[in-house]
């Protein structure tokens, strides 16, 4: 799965590889092209577009850490939007405490509902679950002996038939003998059709109300791409889905329909068929799915580890300073940085306990991104004498760095005002603790 894909980022990647450092022409370039592999892939037009905002604007703002280079950076950034674009973390099945847990699956005809209705039974038996499945689907002929045969091969229970049930007395029955007998899982094969209509939701919904799913799995073939995710629109507009499972991943060289799927109807993917086989089902993991369509976790981790390293290293020598009770503009200059990077100031809560106050004061100033430029810009207009020594900056001073900052005298106040809070904080840090409470709280 994903090859063209991958072969295309790499492509992209290598280019970028050859350079000693990026220009922002660079990120651009590479960018249009990674929309036009994600485009390739068949990702939905508004999901593709989203993405490359995002890579260029973290890859552009973005500092480059010693030890990388800036090539391996943006493979890391994009990895990184992968992950998200993908879901994020891993999301488990949710079968509660209280057994009989009920995993509904729903679907359109030929997607694949039953073999994996039968996948993951076979799945939660090996996991040591008593797992019994029900077939509610009366309008194919066979369906029903159908799950019992791939119930006798994955070696998992089913409900014995009885002619002329409907759907949700089918249910019912499940449910009792399930409670009756003990076992922990009922999996619950619903009806398909040709296309999602009023009667199938209908009959969906009754079913639900009845046997209150602990998860409702959505069940897509990924082969047809953006058909896939428009049908997951649907069904999520009107089922309370709790998760997508997506079927035919191996023959899925492309892959549009898992990179979109997330994004457009906000669901987790959580299970992959890859087989017809009762055993070809993976459970959906995006850091290694990503790692798969780029290929390049070597460099991946190369990255995570020199930001550690840097992090580490920037955190000790701050926290020498702070010892001290030094913070000038150079220190606030950093910390903005930080900020910017790792995305506004709940993060600086998080590094130094003790600057609530000066915190408060910067959230209540409505600290965003372009407050943070501007801020840069006016430390980057003072003299190296100015930054280690605010005390410097009189009026005539404060004119020229507003002048050459772009903004007004009001403005440069405002940042000394701040500096001034952070510095007072800093010093009362110092009182409290030293530098081995004050290395203990920078983590
Ligand atoms: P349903 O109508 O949704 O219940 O679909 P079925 O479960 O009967 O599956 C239809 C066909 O798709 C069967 O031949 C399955 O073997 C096949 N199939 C299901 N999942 C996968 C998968 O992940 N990969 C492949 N290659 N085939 C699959």
């Amino acid at each position: 799965m994903f090859e063209s894909l991958g072969d295309r980022l790499g492509g992209v990647f290598d280019r970028l590889r050859g350079r000693g450092a990026l220009t922002e022409a660079d990120v651009r370039g590479a960018m249009r092209e990674v929309r036009i592999a994600l485009l390739e892939a068949d990702v939905a037009l508004p999901v593709a577009r989203d993405f490359v905002d995002k890579i260029t604007e973290a890859a552009v703002g973005q500092q480059v850490l010693r030890s990388v280079t800036p090539g391996q950076q943006v493979v890391k950034i994009v990895n990184d939007a992968l992950v998200e674009m993908l879901g994020g973390d891993s999301a488990e099945l949710e079968i509660g405490v209280t057994p009989p847990a009920v995993v509904m699956l729903v679907g359109l005809q030929g997607s694949g509902k039953t073999t994996t209705t039968a996948k993951l039974a076979r799945l939660l038996r090996k996991q040591g679950k008593k797992v019994m499945m029900a077939s509610l689907d009366v309008n194919r002929p066979a369906a029903q002996e159908q799950l019992t045969v791939l119930g006798t091969q994955a070696e998992v229970a089913t409900l014995p038939i009885v002619e002329g049930q409907q759907p949700v007395e089918i249910a019912r029955r499940a449910l009792q003998s399930a409670k009756l007998q003990g076992y922990d899982v009922v999996m619950l094969d619903t009806a398909g059709r040709l296309h999602v209509d009023q009667a199938l939701m209908a009959e969906m919904q009754a079913v639900a109300d009845i046997a209150r799913p602990n998860e409702i799995l959505l069940v897509v073939d990924s082969l047809t791409g953006q058909d896939a995710v428009n049908v997951a629109r649907n069904f999520s507009d009107q089922v309370p889905l709790t998760g997508v499972i997506l079927t035919r991943m191996d023959g899925d060289a492309r892959g549009g329909a898992a990179l979109s799927m997330r994004a457009v109807t906000g669901k987790p993917i959580k299970f992959a068929g890859v087989g017809e086989k009762l055993d070809a089902i993976e459970p959906f993991h995006p850091k290694r799915v990503a790692g798969r369509i780029l290929g390049m976790g070597d460099v991946v981790s190369l990255v995570e580890k020199a930001a550690e390293a840097i992090q580490a290293d920037d955190a000790e020598k701050m926290a020498a300073r702070l010892a001290k009770g030094q913070f000038d503009m150079n220190d606030l200059r950093n910390q903005l940085a930080q900020m910017r990077r790792m995305g506004g100031i709940g993060a600086l809560a998080g590094m130094i306990p003790g600057m609530k106050k000066a915190q408060a004061a910067m959230a209540s100033s409505n600290v965003d991104e372009r407050v943070l430029l501007r801020m840069d810009a006016m430390i980057g207009s003072m003299t190296p004498k100015e930054r280690a020594k605010p005390e410097l900056l009189n009026a005539k001073r404060k004119i020229r760095v507003a002048k050459g900052s772009g903004t007004t005298v009001q403005d440069v106040n405002k940042l000394l005002k701040m500096h001034q809070e952070m510095s007072t904080a800093m010093k009362r840090i110092k009182k409290m603790g030293g530098i081995k409470g004050l290395a203990a709280m920078l983590g």
